[in-house]
């Protein structure tokens, strides 16, 4: 069992204005891809050669751990998406969690997006539910690097790493993780919430 291209619930061209199927085509069949190629030539082989990305980003290092973790992260990242006009409302039970975390949904708008162009170099910007006060936070990490390594759950993730949004924004970070705001599919991250005991 090796990692494969994980199949996309909407075309490349879906996320137009957003993302330019010129975009899209470089990050899901050049970057996604060649993350997982490399991840399948590292582990060939070894033990890693059965677990999946998340068991993999979970207890491997160097290499392993940053092309795995990559495929996680990228498949993560294109399930947060959706076309402009699938987008649904938040729900009643997200929208308590965002308003007990964060005052209100603009103020997590704005945090979130004043996170995400803070965050230096290359890297990931994410919304987590800390299951210790079960709130929700904003998460930045470097390079490869994700949350659920410190014990968090991811809810929702927006990749800053340059050929994310080069092509279409070159260096207006903040206008693409503004956009972004407009094609969250809102009933994916609510799956991810832990549900209370
Ligand atoms: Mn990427």
């Amino acid at each position: 069992m090796a990692l494969y291209l994980p199949k996309l619930k909407y075309e490349l061209d879906a996320l137009e204005p957003f993302l330019s199927q010129r975009t899209m085509n470089f990050h899901y069949n050049k970057h996604l891809q060649t993350y997982i190629n490399t991840t399948n030539t590292l582990t060939k082989d070894t033990d890693f050669a059965y677990k999946t990305a998340r068991e993999m980003l979970l207890t491997a290092v160097g290499p392993i751990f940053n092309n795995a973790a990559q495929a996680f992260n990228h498949e993560f990242f294109f399930n947060c998406l959706c076309p402009k006009d699938k987008t649904s409302l938040i729900s009643a039970n997200l929208s308590t969690y965002i308003n007990e975390s964060f005052g209100s949904f603009e103020k997590f708008k704005e945090d979130f997006i004043q996170a995400a162009v803070s965050n230096f170099g290359s890297g990931w910007t994410w919304l987590v539910q800390n299951p210790t006060t079960n709130k929700l936070e904003i998460v930045n990490t470097q390079n490869a690097g994700n949350p659920i390594t410190q014990g968090l759950q991811v809810l929702l993730c927006v990749d800053v790493w340059e050929h994310a949004y080069y092509l279409d924004y070159q260096n207006l970070r903040k206008d693409y993780v503004t956009a972004f705001f407009d094609y969250i599919d809102w009933k994916f991250v609510e799956s991810n919430l832990l549900v209370k005991a």
